[in-house]
């Protein structure tokens, strides 16, 4: 076992350590098979039962309708940004013989990303709303609705969208309303599970495991069925879409029960470990609450000295899963990073292309570990007035 960590770090990040205990005996000896659970193969039926169980209590626990499927898959959130383009516009063109057009929020450096690679393979990308353009040139905000521009939906083969930006610490406090029969696609690789969700809203979403719900090496998709229907390889070539590898060919995938290619069945037995977990804490409704209030409580003590901490996210976008500030006060933030460190509390550097600091909240996050920060954050102020 371990000292229970005092860790905020963005990703790969806490996990709780039952989860980890059960885990690392499964690692060394699967329900006493003689031989761990990342030795096994993935077409085995022990595999093919965690995938199973996995499955069934992902859709337990977001209440998944009869509409979508789950399934898992290589490649990390990144993976996702690439797999999402060929597999949306090959299903759009499907449906209505055209290679559709794309449109991307931008509200952070992850969406960025995404939409930047859905550029780098060929797709017509409309920006939705670019927030730098409404926070001068930062990011920070969710841009009013009323600066929404969406491509004509009858063109259009997805909406796409970063439900919680981990760096610039900015999450959509509603899913985003988008045209009547337009494909809504999300990341919600730092997010997912902290909140309730209304699937039925989604024709797609997906992240990398490593945040909230498992460790890096597996990413996690949820898919409407219907767009599985999709236009075969050549045709879909011919309409100038690029095709992508076949293990990120959500179809084979799905087909194959997520074990087309070698899947790591410990990475995906963690999701179940953990969505166990949270599921006998009651679900997502209880989880919400204690993610608010958790998030509140840091974001009260920060508000509450504005001539110290700066928060640059306007506070209809904050994200409730990181908490991103700076410090005012020339070496401020290395004493608050090391004072913080002498109590045992980690992971709390800004992301590197910001800088300052940034306290992550995900579902392991203990309510003690953040009475603990608030505890010395309020030493911190004394110590600074
Ligand atoms: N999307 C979001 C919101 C992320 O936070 C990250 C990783 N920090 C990614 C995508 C990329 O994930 P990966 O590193 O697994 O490719």
């Amino acid at each position: 076992s371990r000292p229970e960590p005092n860790y905020f770090g963005a990703g790969p990040a806490l996990l709780p350590t039952n989860v980890l205990e059960e885990a690392a005996a499964d690692l060394l000896n699967y329900q006493s098979l003689g031989v761990g659970v990342g030795e096994m193969s993935h077409r085995s039926s022990q595999a093919t039962d965690i995938i199973n169980e996995t499955k069934e209590n992902f859709n337990k626990i977001l209440n998944i309708p009869d509409t979508h499927e789950v399934f898992f898959a290589q490649g990390g959130g990144t993976g996702g940004f690439a797999a999402v383009v060929y597999n949306m516009l090959a299903s759009f063109a499907q449906k209505t013989g055209k290679k559709g057009k794309v449109d991307y929020f931008i509200t952070g450096a992850w969406s960025q990303k995404a939409s930047e690679e859905a550029e780098r393979l060929g797709a017509d990308v409309n920006i939705v709303a670019d927030a730098r353009k409404f926070n001068n040139g930062k990011y920070g905000v969710i841009p009013a609705k009323s600066e929404w521009k969406f491509s004509d939906p009858s063109e259009t083969a997805y909406v796409y969208y970063c439900d919680n930006e981990t760096v610039a610490g900015v999450e959509f406090a509603e899913v985003p309303e988008v045209p009547e029969g337009v494909e809504l696609v999300a990341d919600m690789s730092s997010n997912i599970l902290s909140k309730e969700l209304d699937v039925s809203k989604f024709g797609l979403i997906f992240g990398g495991a490593q945040k909230n719900i498992g460790i890096a090496g597996v990413s996690f998709y949820v898919i409407k069925k219907s767009l599985l229907d999709r236009l075969p390889q050549k045709e879909a070539n011919a309409l100038g879409i690029q095709v992508c590898p076949i293990f990120l060919d959500f179809p084979s995938i799905v087909k194959n029960n997520s074990a087309y290619n070698t899947v790591s069945i410990l990475c995906i037995h963690i999701i179940n470990l953990v969505l166990k977990n949270l599921l006998a804490k009651g679900g997502l409704s209880a989880q919400e609450s204690l993610s608010k209030r958790k998030a509140q409580k840091v974001y009260s003590i920060l508000d509450q000295n504005p001539a110290l901490f700066n928060l640059p996210v306007d506070k209809s976008a904050r994200s409730n899963m990181n908490i991103v500030f700076t410090i005012n006060g020339e070496g401020n933030e290395e004493k608050f990073l090391k004072g913080s460190s002498a109590r045992g509390l980690s992971g709390l550097k800004g992301h590197r292309s910001v800088g300052g600091i940034r306290v992550s909240n995900y579902n392991a996050v203990t309510e003690e570990s953040i009475d603990k920060l608030i505890e010395f954050v309020k030493d911190f102020i004394k110590e600074a007035s």
